[in-house]
């Protein structure tokens, strides 16, 4: 799944891997959960996550490589937030090739550039549980508070404003020459219009992909 911050991979993503029973790998995810646990990937990555700056190539890659030789990709598995460069793509693509694997599908999600500042800056996460909210979108029915474990809601570190703007001439710059890669490759790439509300972005994904 590629496109911008805020375009709603993670939670169609989410959506879409439990329907299928596949794992979804979100390298955000990944690098986040290194930081939590103070790891040398976990200190490297967060001078770049905090800027908003992409982590370099070489770490994500090993990360990823890593992740899809664990014995629970070996069904499948979707992407969530990588590959975010050409460099990235060219990676998984030889590591793919050298296994006899490729992608069956490439989902770009599309949306407005208003959209995705206002939907980054209404995002909470929870400390307890990880589960994700929106308060313009997604609220929790129990306001200040986690519906699920009660937990206590907090906005992401590199979802602010200053960092979020980063993100975006970052994705202007690194992420969407990727798509004329993509277009022009033999994977199926596809896009989705990512605005509405959830039930009906997952509607339309559903009609451009499904368990295969
Ligand atoms: P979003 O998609 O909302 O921007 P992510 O959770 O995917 O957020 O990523 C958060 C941060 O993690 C990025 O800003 C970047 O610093 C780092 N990161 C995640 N995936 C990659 C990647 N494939 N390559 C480089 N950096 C990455
Ligand atoms: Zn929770």
């Amino acid at each position: 799944m590629l496109g911008p911050p805020g375009a709603g991979k993670g939670t169609h993503g989410d959506r879409l891997a439990e329907r299928c029973g596949i794992p979804k790998y979100a390298t955000g995810d990944i690098l986040r959960e290194a930081v939590r646990n103070d790891t040398p990937l976990g200190r490297e990555a967060k001078q770049y996550m905090d800027k908003g700056e992409l982590v370099p190539d070489d770490v994500v890659l090993g990360l990823v490589r890593d992740v899809l030789s664990s014995p629970s990709a070996k069904d499948g598995f979707i992407l969530d937030g990588f590959p975010r460069t050409v460099a990235q793509a060219e990676g998984l693509h030889a590591w793919l090739a050298d296994r006899g694997m490729s992608l069956d599908v490439v989902i770009y999600f599309d949306a407005p550039e208003e959209e995705l500042i206002r939907r980054v800056a209404g995002r909470r996460v929870c400390v307890g549980c990880g589960m994700i909210y929106n308060v313009h979108l997604d609220p929790s029915a129990a306001g200040e508070l986690c519906e699920r474990c009660g937990g206590r809601l907090e906005t992401r570190e590199d979802d602010k404003a200053e960092t979020v703007r980063n993100r975006l001439r970052v994705y202007r710059d690194s992420t969407e020459p990727l798509l004329q890669w993509y277009a022009t490759s033999s994977t199926s790439f596809r896009e989705l219009k990512a605005v509405g509300s959830v039930d009906e972005v997952y509607n339309g994904l559903l009609t451009l992909v499904d368990c295969l």
